[in-house]
């Protein structure tokens, strides 16, 4: 097999580009969803044609190892057969009903015995819906209307959630997006990643709760230091304000049982979505018990969706947990991420990150610890590197803000490639 087209300089994008130029008569910016745009590295997209394992193809016929995998629910790479399977079992039997159906339940079953914190879950479809309704039952939980969120921390489109980073003091912040009322802004109060001290910067009395990122993926990948979440935890738990541990991103990806495993710390409401839905639709919202039954029918706090508990992607997020849970996938997906991740320090300059399966390289010179340090690099110069590796078949994230994932599907051959190409790529900077 062909592993990796390393002779090709001069990779032909004519029919993604017809496509883009096509896509962007109709559709904003050519895209459904704004980084699949390529202004963060320039040029333009290619449009995928089939993906299988680790590999997309696009349109051209180019072959990339993929480390981007949906922007994360790829874990068992692509086309996976065991949950190509399930999907087109559960079509065979209707693509949505409306009324409640017994794979809700074994998805339930499945992410609260890898998350002991979550005693009920509710599932929508997308990791935006999950935490903009965590919030809504956090408000109504608690009877206040503040929260508190960390600057570069990304928890979707929701009004309150998209509001700027701020400068390091709690500032009652702008909207980061035109269309969000500066009133709805004005509830959410952001403070510093990794600062102990700036959590005495708010009155926690009139917090409603504190979302976060426990593996913060969405400007680079920075760590949280222990200390921090530990902190963040206590007081929290002190004033009785609710902690959202946002585990859209990391939940089944940093261990089984997400961030919480690995750190030891616990949220009173999770949100999760890409993985439990193995490339099809889903996020989910759980906790506690007392907290979750305020949410209708039981209680007073509304939610709904009209395709919430969809079959097909109940199914593909079952056939992806059970096989993610099989012995000895976790073990394989750290030694390969650390693999790559060891041979890519070696390689290319820059400040490398990895927890668990989730990677990236900043360019710059300084530790990056929160959204300033990552702010510092040469985002021209990543993307000089995002063509190379793409000319040299492999498909990174299309922004320094990003991180990358590996899978299950990724081999030892694999890497070695990723490598060869790293090599080449560095020479053109
Ligand atoms: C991707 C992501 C979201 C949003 O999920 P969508 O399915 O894109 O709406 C929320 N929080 C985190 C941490 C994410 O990474």
């Amino acid at each position: 097999m062909n592993l990796l087209k390393l002779d090709i300089t001069n990779m032909k994008h004519d029919y993604s580009e017809k496509l883009f130029r096509e896509a962007q008569q109709i559709i904003p910016g050519g895209v459904n969803s704004p980084v699949r745009a390529f202004r963060g590295v320039g040029g333009t997209p290619f449009f995928t044609q089939r993906a299988t394992g680790p590999r997309l193809w696009d349109v051209d016929g180019n072959e990339y190892i993929d480390y981007v995998g949906s922007w994360g629910p790829m874990i068992l790479g692509h086309a996976h057969p065991k949950v190509i399977q399930a999907v087109l079992d559960a079509a065979r039997n209707g693509t949505s009903f409306g009324t409640p159906n017994p794979l809700e339940i074994r998805l339930a079953k499945l992410v609260c015995e890898a998350y002991p914190s979550i005693q009920k879950v509710r599932f929508v479809n997308s990791g935006t819906e999950a935490t903009m309704s965590a919030i809504r039952l956090a408000r109504g939980f608690t009877k206040r209307d503040k929260i508190v969120k960390f600057d570069g921390c990304y928890h979707g489109h929701a009004d309150s959630l998209l509001v700027k980073a701020g400068s390091g003091a709690a500032t009652f912040d702008v909207p980061d997006s035109a269309g969000v009322p500066a009133d709805f802004a004005r509830n959410t109060l952001t403070l510093t990643l990794n600062d102990v001290a700036g959590l005495k910067r708010v009155n926690w009395s009139e917090i409603a709760c504190a979302i976060i990122e426990p593996v913060p993926g969405n400007m680079g990948l920075i760590p949280l230091k222990l200390a921090f979440l530990q902190a963040l935890r206590q007081v929290t738990r002190d004033v009785g304000a609710l902690l959202i541990l946002d585990e859209v991103m990391c939940g089944f990806r940093v261990a089984k049982g997400g961030a919480q495993e690995l750190y030891g710390v616990t949220g009173d409401l999770t949100t999760l979505g890409k993985i439990i839905g193995g490339g099809l639709p889903v996020g989910a919202f759980g906790g506690r018990t007392d907290i979750m039954d305020l949410l209708a029918p039981n209680g007073p706090v509304y939610q709904a969706g009209t395709l919430s508990g969809n079959p097909l992607a109940m199914a593909a997020g079952i056939a992806t947990l059970e096989e993610l849970f099989q012995p000895g996938h976790y073990k394989t997906l750290e030694e390969r991420s650390a693999a790559l991740c060891y041979g890519l320090k070696k390689i290319v300059p820059g400040y490398h990150a990895r927890v668990g399966s989730k990677f990236c390289v900043f360019f710059t010179d300084v530790p990056v610890v929160d959204y300033a340090t990552a702010k510092t690099c040469d985002t021209k110069k990543y993307g000089r590197y995002f063509h190379a590796m793409m000319e040299n078949g492999v498909y990174l994230a299309p922004s320094q803000f990003e991180v990358g994932f590996m899978s299950l599907a990724h081999t030892e051959a694999d890497i070695e490639a990723t490598l060869r190409a790293a090599r080449e790529a560095v020479k053109t900077l």
